[in-house]
């Protein structure tokens, strides 16, 4: 439905004023921006993949769907006109349509894997070098931003830890991110080590296909079950009123019962884990061990909370097709996992569902002015640009909200900032740190008290760090965003500005 830019055959770079890593819900909304607020600005969006939807093309497992609503993690330009919990399906259905509309098409080039982006201070330019996956060409693109949204994990493989005895499993080991298509649950045991979102999702949708399927876990996370309808929409809907204040609507009621849930989850926790472990003892039958297989060791929201919708996951183990074991992996055998209790779970299938492996932009290895850039040295401006990294803003979304509100906050900044930069005649933006901020202590990303995932705690070391005041991190804080960022004052000291020394030559943009 939508056509590829034509792939370069030219050996000398193609030059765009914006190149876009990723063609994911954050590269195609960026794309958005860019020809709404920008028209006549020339960008291309680069993916490693042969397809448009990031996590949505990647992840093909059963069931695969939002954990969150898609009224939120929908585009603010593009109603949504389904459930709210949606599927991959329908979510690259709903992108396909925004690409179709605007055209987007044109100027995505995929399976291209960009490997490397140096920054020449003088040119005031980005040259990215990509590596054709098609036909193992190099490719060389240069640009004058760079406009990250290429998510925060790995999408050619999950996590999968090593546990001892992996090789004597005489069953099928499967990662849920590189799902085998033709793989037959029918009438097998299944293992799903794990109860993240993912678990929660593969469980439901195959219980009724397998012999049994068992989710195993070493801590039980917090789910909340709900039906998966939205009165309120559904009443607009049912007055006919336009789709576009339906969505609108529907947005700010959810983000106004998101934000007070996030605050009493903070300021009076314990109540909050009652009445979620309240909900999920309603679901479960008479005499469950809620205690043991449903109560996390964390507080409320320190990690993402699992919205089960209409307690798919629930039923499952109401008819006895699922099961939940809380245990220690103590390692694998021929013919399942031996548990640290000295029990024997028998599979024909094990599935990892351990999460995914984060990596810092992309895996890009950066250089500004010859000088490796090790982003662990940098210190994040508000989550999205770095002390010493020019012309360069990364898009990464909340962790307790919708990732899309975010990407559609750093649409408007994005585009706002090149204006700024073309009406002041300057080619290069940098943060840097005023001087009383220099020796202020530098913490982690992310303060683990407040959000402590696995696959965040294994990659802290390599993320950017933050400083104790709101603007060098990433707040994680719609509200607090939506009102502070339009307002940012793009002439504070904060941001340096220079004029370009020397123009490269520069090729023919492509039409926008
Ligand atoms: C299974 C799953 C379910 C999730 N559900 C939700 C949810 O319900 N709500 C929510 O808010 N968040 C959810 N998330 C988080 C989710 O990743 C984001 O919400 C969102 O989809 C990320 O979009 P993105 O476009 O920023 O990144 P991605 O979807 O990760 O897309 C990034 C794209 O960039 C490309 N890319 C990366 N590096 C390179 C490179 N070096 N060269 C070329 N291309 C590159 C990738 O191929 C990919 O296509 C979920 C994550 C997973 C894994």
């Amino acid at each position: 439905m939508t056509t590829a830019a034509s792939a370069p055959t030219a050996t000398k770079p193609e030059h765009f004023d914006v190149l876009i890593v990723g063609a994911g819900i954050s590269g195609i909304g960026a794309a958005y921006h860019l020809k709404d607020q920008m028209p006549g600005t020339s960008f291309l969006i680069v993916d490693a993949l042969d397809h448009y939807g990031g996590t949505w093309w990647t992840h093909k497992y059963p069931g695969i769907r939002s954990d969150s609503d898609l009224y939120t993690f929908g585009y603010r330009f593009k109603p949504w006109m389904g459930e709210p919990i949606a599927t991959a399906e329908k979510i690259l259905a709903y992108m396909g349509e925004v690409i179709e509309e605007n055209d987007l098409g044109r100027h995505i080039r995929y399976k291209h894997k960009i490997t490397d982006a140096s920054w020449d201070s003088d040119a005031c330019r980005w040259t990215v070098e990509a590596r054709r996956l098609d036909t193992g060409e190099t490719v060389h693109f240069t640009t004058n931003f760079l406009w990250m949204c290429q998510g925060y994990y790995r999408h050619d493989k999950g996590y999968t830890p090593e546990w001892p005895g992996m090789a004597d499993f005489k069953g099928d080991i499967v990662h849920p991110q590189t799902w085998p298509q033709d793989i037959v649950l029918k009438d097998k045991k299944v293992v799903v080590i794990g109860s993240g979102a993912t678990a929660a999702t593969l469980v439901p949708s195959i219980a009724n296909e397998v012999a049994h399927v068992t989710m195993l876990q070493r801590s039980p996370t917090y789910f909340t079950p709900g039906r998966n309808a939205d009165d309120l929409a559904d009443t607009l809907r049912a007055l006919d009123v336009d789709p576009k204040w339906i969505h609108e609507i529907v947005r700010r009621q959810r983000l106004h019962m998101g934000n007070l849930f996030t605050g009493r989850a903070f300021s009076e926790p314990e109540a909050v884990k009652q009445e979620l472990l309240a909900m999920v003892r309603a679901s479960l039958p008479e005499g469950y061990d809620v205690e043991k297989h449903f109560t996390p060791k964390y507080l409320p929201w320190r990690q993402r909370i699992a919205f089960v919708p209409d307690g798919d996951l629930f039923k499952g183990i109401h008819a006895g097709k699922a099961s939940v074991v809380t245990d220690e992996i103590d390692r694998f055998v021929e013919n399942g996992i031996l548990l640290k209790s000295g029990e024997v779970l028998e599979a024909d299938i094990i599935v990892t569902a351990t999460g995914f492996d984060m990596c810092v932009l992309g895996d890009i290895a950066f250089t500004v002015d010859g000088k490796r850039v090790d982003f662990a040295d940098t210190v994040t401006w508000r989550g999205m640009m770095f002390t010493g990294v020019p012309n360069l803003v990364w898009v990464f979304g909340y962790f307790r909200a919708s990732w899309t509100l975010r990407a559609d906050l750093l649409g408007d900044f994005v585009c706002r900032l090149l204006k700024h930069m073309k009406a002041k005649g300057v080619s290069k933006v940098v943060t840097e740190l005023r001087p009383h901020e220099q020796s202020q202590e530098r913490v982690p990303w992310m303060d683990p008290d407040n959000f402590n995932p696995g696959y965040l705690m294994r990659a802290m070391h390599l993320l950017p760090k933050r400083l104790a005041d709101p603007e060098w991190q990433h707040t994680q804080d719609y509200m607090r965003e939506k009102e502070e960022l339009p307002k940012i004052d793009l002439d504070s000291d904060v941001f340096h500005y220079t004029k370009a020394k020397a123009a490269a030559p520069v090729r023919e943009p492509t039409p926008a």
